[in-house]
C-alpha cells in the first residue's frame, strides 16, 4: 500500500487514492479556500492523489441547479489554490469531470434518450446529434482548463448511472443514430470523449476513466460488454481505470455499512485481466488491512480468512468516506498505528445524506471534515482539568478533542462499558463496523493518556469539588416506556406467555425474544431491532457470498448487469412492526440508507401496521385498534387533502381515523419497545446549583433526547471542546 507507482508520467507516492466526493464546497467559487484546506489536510495525511467532486463540462450536466461547470478561465483560476494546497501536502490533484445526464436535479437535464430517472423529479430530454458532439468537445476543453488550473489529471466519470452510463446501457439509450442501436454504437460516446480529452492535454496528464464494473440495474451492461469497452477506451488513451459500482438507481446497496468489505473487488480483478493499464479498487475499503490484502492478492473474495497465492485485485485502492473520517489514514497506517485510525462506519448520515439534501458533507465521527477553516481545535492557552460524565460517543469524541487542545481530561462512566448507544448499535446485523469505531477512539484516548473510569457514577458537584475546572455532562439517554394497560406488568415478567422488553434489554441480551414478536415504534431503532430479530448473526458480518445471494448479485459474465434473483435467508422470527402515525413506515430513515432497511425488512416478510392505538397487553397478545377504513385509501385521501389545503376534508378524515376503528389482537409472545428515548442526567446536572452553571455543560442525548442522533451528539461535544 505504501509503495510508489508510475502512471502516465506521474509518480503516485503510494497506492491510496482519495476517491471523489461531492462535499458541497464545489458549487460556489467563494468556497474554493475551504475546499483547498479540506484537500490540504488530506494531502498532508499521506494519500497519493485526491480526486475532486464532480464538475460538469457543460451547464446542463450539473448535478444541482447551482453547480459550477468547469468551462471558464475564472473557475480554472479559482482552482489554482485547490491544486496548490493539494501539491503542498505532497499529493497529486485529479479533477473529476461528471455530466449528470438524467440525474441532474433541475429542469435542464438531458440524456441519451428522453427519459426520467426514478430518483429525480425532472424528465430529461434527448440530446441531438449536434449536442452530443458539442458535449464531447466540451470534455476536451474542460480537461484543458483543468491542466491550466494545475491539475495532474482528470477522472472521466463513466459510472454510477450518470450520462456516460446512460449512453452505454440499453436501459436508457434507445437511439438509432451514430450513438445507439448496438453495443458498439453505444460505446462511441465515451470513446470519443477520451479521444477529445487525450488530444487536448499533454502525454503526462493522467486520464483516469471511472468505469462501471457492475451496473446492477436491469438493462445494464454485461461483463463482456464492459470488458470490450475497457479495451477500446485504453486504445483511445486512458491511463488508468477507477472502478464504479452500481447506478444510483440500483436496488442493490453498494456502500452502506451492511455491504461486506471489499464486496465488489472481484469485478475490478476481472477488469484487470483484460487491460494493460493500472486499475483502482473501490467501495467498502475502510481499513489498511483490507487495502493491503486487496493489493497483495491475499484478500478472500468469499470473505473470511486471507488466502495465499492470489493475484492482486488492482494496483490502487480508492477510499472516499474513510478520508472524511480520518485525513491521517495513510500516515497512521505508515506509522504502524492503524488501530488509531478514526474508523468510517459507512453510515452515510453526515456525508452522502447531506450531499443528497444539498447540505455540506461532513462526517459523523469527524465533525471537522469539510469545516477545516471553521471548526479548529487550536492548542489551549489555559490548560484546564475537564471531567466528563458518560463514556458514550459524545463523551469519548468530546474528550479526544479536549485532549488534542491540551486540556487534562478524565471520563467517568456509571456502567462497566464504554460506548453508550453504540454498544447497542454494533449488535445489529450489518452494523459490525461500530465495534471498530469504538475500539479506535479508545486507542486514541489511551495514547493521549485520558483515563476512563468505569463503574464510576459522578455528579457535576462531585467533580467540581474534586478540583475539575469544567464538567461535561454526556450521560446519554434511556429508552422511553409508553403507558398502556398490561405493559408495566409484562416488563416485570408478570403476564403469562408474553414478555415485554426495551430495545436496550433485547440488544444487550439481558432478555430474549420469543418467536412471534411485535416491535412498537418504527423509527431508526425499530428498523434496526426488526433486522436483528429476523437475522441475528451473533455479531458476525455476512460473507460476500451470502450477501450476493441475499441481494441477487452474480459473477456470471453473461448475466445482464450481474443481476440474478435475490434469495434472502429465512427469517428467524415472525415480526410485526407497529406505529401510531398513519403515514407509510420508514419515511424518517436516512436519505441514502433508508431504502436498504425498508427493502431488508420487506424481504424478511415483516408485517407492518400503521395508525395503531395500543389498547392492552395480556396473555392473548397485543390488543390494538386501527382505522376501519382501508389504510392505503386513507393515506391517499390525506395526502390529496393536504396538497389541496382542504381543511374541511382533513378534519373529516381525522375524525374518521379517530372514531371509526376496528379491534385487532396480535398473538405475540414478545413485545419490544422502540419508542424513542429520554435524557439521563446525574443529580444536579442541570447546572442550577449555585455557582456551577458556568462550569457545567450538557451535550448529546443528555441535552436533547428527541431525535437522538450520534451525529449531533459528537458535533456538539467537539464544538464545545473547541470553545473551552
Ligand atoms: P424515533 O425515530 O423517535 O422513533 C421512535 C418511534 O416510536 C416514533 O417514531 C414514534 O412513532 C414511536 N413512539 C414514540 N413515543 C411513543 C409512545 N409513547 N408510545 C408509542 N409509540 C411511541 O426514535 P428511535 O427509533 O429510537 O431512533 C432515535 C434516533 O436514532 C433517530 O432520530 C435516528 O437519528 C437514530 N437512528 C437512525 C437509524 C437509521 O437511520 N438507520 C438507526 C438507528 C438510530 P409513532 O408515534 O408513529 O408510533
Ligand atoms: Fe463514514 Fe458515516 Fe463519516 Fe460518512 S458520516 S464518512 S459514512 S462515518
Amino acid at each position: 500500500m505504501l509503495s510508489p507507482f508510475e502512471v502516465g508520467g506521474k509518480t503516485f507516492r503510494n497506492r491510496v487514492i482519495m476517491g471523489s466526493m461531492h462535499t458541497g464546497l464545489e458549487d460556489k467559487l467563494e468556497d474554493a479556500p475551504k475546499l483547498a484546506e479540506f484537500f490540504r489536510e488530506r494531502a498532508e495525511g499521506g494519500v497519493a492523489a485526491i480526486v475532486t467532486g464532480g464538475y460538469p463540462p457543460v451547464l446542463e450536466g450539473n448535478l444541482t441547479p447551482f453547480g459550477q461547470p468547469f468551462n471558464s478561465q475564472e473557475i480554472a483560476d479559482a482552482h489554482r489554490q485547490v491544486t496548490e494546497a493539494t501539491h503542498a501536502g505532497g499529493a497529486l490533484a485529479i479533477l473529476q469531470l461528471l455530466h449528470a445526464g438524467r440525474y441532474g436535479y433541475h429542469p435542464m437535464a438531458v440524456s441519451a434518450s428522453a427519459s426520467q430517472s426514478p430518483i429525480t423529479p425532472f424528465p430529461a430530454r434527448e440530446l441531438s446529434d449536434e449536442e452530443v458532439r458539442a458535449t464531447i468537445k466540451a470534455y476536451g476543453e474542460a480537461a484543458k482548463y483543468a491542466k491550466d488550473a494545475g491539475y495532474d489529471g482528470v477522472q472521466i466519470m463513466g459510472s454510477e448511472g450518470y450520462l456516460i452510463n446512460q449512453f452505454l446501457a440499453e436501459r436508457t439509450n434507445q437511439r438509432t443514430d451514430d450513438w445507439g442501436g448496438s453495443a458498439e454504437k453505444r460505446m462511441r460516446f465515451p470513446i470519443e470523449i477520451v479521444k477529445a480529452v487525450r488530444a487536448a492535454v499533454p502525454e503526462d496528464f493522467v486520464i483516469d476513466y471511472r468505469i462501471s464494473v457492475l451496473d446492477l440495474v436491469e438493462g445494464g451492461q454485461t461483463q463482456e460488454e464492459i470488458h470490450e469497452l475497457a479495451r477500446q477506451l485504453q486504445d483511445a488513451g486512458v491511463d488508468m481505470f477507477s472502478s464504479g459500482i452500481g447506478w444510483h438507481e440500483a436496488q442493490v446497496p453498494t456502500i452502506v455499512t451492511s455491504v461486506p468489505r471489499g464486496a465488489f473487488a472481484w469485478a475490478t480483478a476481472e477488469l484487470r485481466e483484460v487491460v494493460d493499464v493500472p486499475v483502482v479498487i473501490a467501495n467498502r475499503i475502510n481499513t489498511p488491512q483490507v487495502a493491503e490484502q486487496l493489493l497483495d492478492g491475499s484478500f478472500n473474495p468469499e470473505g473470511g480468512e486471507a488466502r495465499t497465492g492470489g493475484e492482486p485485485f488492482g494496483e490502487f485502492v480508492s477510499l472516499a468516506r474513510p478520508m472524511l473520517a480520518d485525513a491521517e489514514f495513510v500516515n497512521r497506517a505508515a506509522a504502524g498505528e492503524a488501530e488509531l485510525i478514526n474508523h468510517c462506519i459507512a453510515c452515510n448520515q453526515a456525508c452522502l445524506d447531506h450531499t443528497f439534501t444539498n447540505e455540506r458533507a461532513t462526517c459523523l465521527v469527524n465533525p471537522r471534515a469539510g469545516y477545516e477553516t471553521e471548526l479548529k481545535l487550536l492548542p489551549t492557552r489555559t490548560t484546564k482539568r475537564v471531567g466528563i460524565i458518560g463514556a458514550g460517543v459524545a463523551g469519548l469524541f468530546g474528550a479526544e478533542a479536549l485532549a488534542e487542545r491540551g486540556h487534562h481530561v478524565e471520563i467517568f462512566e456509571a456502567s462497566d462499558k464504554v460506548g453508550g448507544q453504540f454498544q447497542l448499535a454494533m449488535r445489529i446485523p450489518g452494523k459490525e463496523e461500530f465495534v471498530e469505531a469504538l475500539k479506535n477512539v479508545q486507542a486514541r484516548l489511551a495514547k493521549r493518556e485520558v483515563p476512563i473510569h468505569l463503574g464510576s457514577p459522578r455528579t457535576p458537584e462531585e467533580l467540581l469539588e474534586a478540583g475539575f475546572d469544567e464538567v461535561v455532562v454526556a450521560s446519554g439517554v434511556t429508552p422511553r416506556i409508553p403507558e398502556f394497560p398490561g405493559l408495566a406488568e409484562a416488563l416485570r415478567g408478570e403476564v403469562d406467555g408474553v414478555s415485554a422488553m426495551t430495545y436496550a434489554e433485547l440488544l444487550s441480551r439481558e432478555k430474549e425474544a420469543g418467536k412471534n414478536v411485535a416491535v412498537i415504534g418504527a423509527g431508526g431503532i425499530g428498523y434496526d431491532v426488526t433486522e436483528f430479530l429476523v437475522e441475528d448473526r451473533g455479531g458476525q458480518p455476512q460473507s460476500i457470498r451470502e450477501w450476493n445471494e441475499q441481494w441477487g448479485v452474480t459473477t456470471d459474465p453473461e448475466a445482464r448487469a450481474n443481476l440474478t434473483r435475490p434469495n434472502p435467508p429465512q427469517p428467524l422470527r415472525k415480526v410485526t412492526m407497529l406505529q401510531r402515525k398513519i403515514t407509510r413506515m420508514g419515511r424518517g430513515l436516512g436519505k441514502t440508507t433508508g431504502w436498504v432497511h425498508r427493502a431488508a425488512v420487506a424481504m424478511a416478510g415483516v408485517e407492518q401496521i400503521v395508525g395503531v392505538t395500543y389498547e392492552k397487553l395480556d396473555s392473548e397478545g397485543l390488543h390494538i385498534t386501527v382505522p376501519a377504513q382501508d389504510i392505503k385509501e386513507l393515506q391517499k385521501a390525506l395526502s390529496k387533502a393536504k396538497k389541496a389545503k382542504d381543511t374541511e376534508e382533513l378534519a373529516r378524515l381525522e375524525t374518521a381515523i379517530r372514531e371509526e376503528r376496528k379491534e385487532l389482537v396480535i398473538p405475540v409472545d414478545t413485545v419490544v419497545l422502540c419508542t424513542g428515548q429520554e435524557s439521563v442526567r446525574p443529580d444536579q446536572a442541570d447546572g442550577t446549583s449555585e455557582g456551577v452553571e458556568q462550569k457545567v455543560h450538557i451535550v448529546g442525548g443528555a441535552d436533547v433526547a428527541a431525535e437522538l442522533d450520534a451525529k449531533r451528539a459528537i458535533r456538539q461535544a467537539v464544538e464545545l471542546a473547541a470553545r473551552l
